[in-house]
């Protein structure tokens, strides 16, 4: 048996596993189109179990679909450690978002199962169920209902495009189980996947130790003025909505840049209403959106915002309204369990930073109930969500022995 210290998982086999799976629900472009609650999806089920059982694993599925692989450790009576993600795709998705952090699980079971290695606490790798949001909105939907936030009976009723239900289409696939979601308990949970940001390859990073999500604030912005006449109306009595929705948007990128590097502000929808050329716009909404990863940070751009808008609103005769209509708390992942990814990675000798999650992820979910982290690794100039979604395999296997390594460093502590 190897000590924890050397043990490594298998690169090549890794690798393979990745480009196996990739085949169902495989693109022409060389992506991979598997939404979940499909046929697909039940097919990339079905492998996964085979491949958990035939490692001598036990696999159980709650009511909202999700699979949880148990590897029995020393002592069973421990919650497991688990890590995870999810095996669907968007329509247009790549060969790694999600699927790495689930195929590296199993690597992981296959390195112990390869070794005899014997943990303490059970070992656990969790697909959950229809991370992406595509077919059935909101995203992270299964971790959302496994934590408590999001609630199950409206999970059950969402519909898709064609009309047809979640819940239905989760008892069609047969992957409707009887376990309550959210009563499979973990005492840790590690997800790994790829950045789906640029900034790790433009580092030369190999590892992303995550530290935050981002939490976000959205908004809409109305400003009412007065539609008048472009050619008569001298510019002192003005009440033009237009210009002072510029300033607003202006201050929206200055608030941000205040706060930069880790704040970010947006404006992604502008209208005019009934726009003229020859008439001073009387009526703009937009939207607006702040991301960072410190609620205190947020709070602070958040006044910032509303100070401007009445700021501007005095200054250009206009009524400025900005309406917060969202928001999500930013996430402090488990000190503990970064500090465990953080170790496995040096341990290991990959270079790496700390970064913060721009994306949601199930981890993020998870985190509120049970000590997380992630793990980052680079994907090809930063794009997702898109076929050409590239990693490299070297990539891919470090991800997975600091998985590897961070779940064995939290399984000595509970001996
Ligand atoms: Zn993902």
């Amino acid at each position: 048996m190897q000590s924890q210290t050397n043990l490594t998982i298998n690169d090549q086999r890794l690798w393979d596993t990745l480009m196996e799976t990739a085949k169902i629900g495989a693109t022409p472009k060389g992506g991979i189109k598997r939404l979940t609650v499909t046929d697909l999806d039940r097919q990339v089920r079905d492998w996964f179990k085979a491949q958990c059982e035939a490692l001598g694993c036990t696999v159980t599925v709650d009511d909202m679909g999700n699979m949880y692989a148990l590897r029995p450790g020393k002592r069973n009576d421990l919650p497991p450690i688990a890590c995870g993600s999810h095996l669907d795709t968007q329509p247009t998705g790549g060969k790694f978002d999600g699927v790495l952090g689930v195929l590296s699980g199993l690597e992981v079971l296959r390195t112990l199962h390869d070794t005899g290695y014997e943990t303490e606490a059970p070992f656990m790798v969790v697909n959950w169920t229809n991370e992406e949001g595509s077919r059935f909105a909101p995203a992270m939907l299964a971790s959302g209902v496994y934590c408590g936030t999001l609630d199950k009976d409206m999970a059950y009723n969402l519909t898709d495009k064609d009309g047809i239900r979640f819940g239905d289409a989760l008892a069609e696939i047969g992957y409707k189980g009887d376990a309550p979601c959210g009563a499979q308990k973990f005492s840790h949970f590690f997800e790994l996947h790829i950045e789906q940001g640029p900034i790790l390859e433009a580092e030369d990073k190999t590892i992303g130790v995550v530290t935050h999500g981002q939490g976000q604030r959205w908004y809409d912005c109305h400003v009412t003025g007065r539609e008048s006449h472009a050619g008569t109306t001298p510019m002192p009595l003005r009440k033009d909505a237009l210009v002072a929705a510029a300033r607003v948007i202006t201050a929206i990128n200055d608030i941000a840049e205040a706060s930069a590097p880790l704040a970010v502000g947006t404006v992604g929808v502008l209208d005019i209403r009934e726009p003229s050329r020859n008439v001073i716009p009387g009526e703009v909404t937009f939207t607006a959106e702040f991301r960072h990863p410190e609620d205190a940070v947020l709070d602070v751009m958040d006044k910032a915002l509303a100070e401007a808008g009445a700021k501007i609103a005095r200054m250009e005769n206009v009524d400025v309204e900005i309406k917060p209509i969202w928001h999500y708390p930013a996430v402090n992942f488990d000190p503990d369990c970064v500090a465990a990814v953080r170790q496995a990675t040096e341990d290991m000798g990959y270079s790496y930073r700390e970064i913060v999650s721009g994306a949601g992820h199930d981890a993020c979910y998870v985190n509120r109930v049970t000590p997380t982290s992630m793990v980052f690794v680079p994907c090809k100039d930063g794009i997702s969500h898109n076929e050409i979604e590239d990693a490299k395999m070297e990539h891919c296997a470090a991800g997975a022995n600091v998985l590897l390594r961070a779940m064995l460093a939290v399984d000595q502590r509970v001996s």
